[in-house]
């Protein structure tokens, strides 16, 4: 039973608090959607948990069973179990996504068996061509094909948890309900857990979901169960309260005096 847990995280980029005061807690085999409208910090709350460089993490914490990701690298938060399905997937050229998979496995120690079919499996569960395994990772791909990718990549990783930014973005219905049946697959087969983030209530049409979070103003403002997902479907986000007006989080108690003050 893995466990990702979110504690008074309060964030700041570019000199604005983005995220202030988050807590959420994902099990195993969990799926948790966080929804809310453009810019109310769904993607900031991704790229922090998964260990992208340029945000400052002014309060609280993330950990995965009780690892401090916080710490950590983002490659080793990789091996600690999390993956992140990226909303603008990076472009690699000269890599081919069996390549990269090929180097993330040698990485986990499961690169024994013939990966090459491993993957083509997995392409073949979510209805990708098998075309794609061998050109370059991401370039020249529809924002779909991209989608997939993400997809196979977390099939074949067996991520503990795994965080899914606007995976419906770019899909077609068919390509939306055949990744949503795999990663559905995954939480009974591997026990994922999953944090899946959207702004759309078509994507939890498909992808069964046990918990709503609404977020807005860098706050989770309601939390539920999926009729949560109707009533904004209903309603939209008008509803919740905007708490961007609320009181703002103090400075960090113990500024750091040598950061980099460009940075
Ligand atoms: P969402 O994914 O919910 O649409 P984001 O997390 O991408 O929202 O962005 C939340 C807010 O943070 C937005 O107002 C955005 O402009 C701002 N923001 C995100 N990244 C940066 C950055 N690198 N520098 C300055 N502001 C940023
Ligand atoms: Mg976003």
């Amino acid at each position: 039973m893995s466990e990702l847990a979110i504690a008074g995280l309060r964030v700041v980029v570019g000199g604005r608090e983005i995220l202030r005061g988050i807590d959420l807690v994902v099990k195993s085999g969990e799926v948790h959607a966080v929804m809310g409208p453009n810019g109310s910090g769904k993607s900031t709350l991704s790229h922090v948990i998964a260990g992208r460089p340029g945000y400052e993490v002014v309060a609280g914490s993330v950990t995965l069973d009780g690892v401090d990701l916080l710490a950590l690298p983002a490659w080793q938060r990789a091996h600690a179990g999390l993956f992140l399905a990226m909303q603008y997937p990076t472009e690699v050229p000269g890599v081919s996504l069996v390549e990269a998979l090929k180097e993330a496995l040698i990485a986990q120690g499961r690169a024994s068996g013939d990966v090459r079919e491993l993957v083509a499996a997995e392409a073949k569960r979510i209805g990708f061509d098998e075309r794609f395994l061998t050109r370059p990772l991401n370039v020249d791909l529809s924002g779909g094909e991209k989608k997939r990718n993400e997809t196979l990549q977390m099939g074949v990783l067996q991520p503990k948890i795994a965080i899914l930014d606007e995976l419906d973005s770019g899909l077609d219905v068919d390509a939306l309900k055949a990744v949503s049946r795999r990663v559905e697959a995954a939480t009974s087969e591997t026990g994922l857990g999953v944090l899946a983030i959207t702004h759309y209530t078509r994507l939890l049409r498909e992808l069964r979901s046990d918990v709503v979070h609404v977020l807005r103003g860098g706050r989770i403002v309601a939390t539920g169960g999926p009729e949560l997902a109707d009533e904004l479907e209903r309603t939209g986000y008008a509803g919740y309260e905007d708490s961007a007006d609320g009181p703002v989080a103090p400075p960090p108690a113990d500024p750091d005096p040598f950061a980099d003050p460009l940075a």
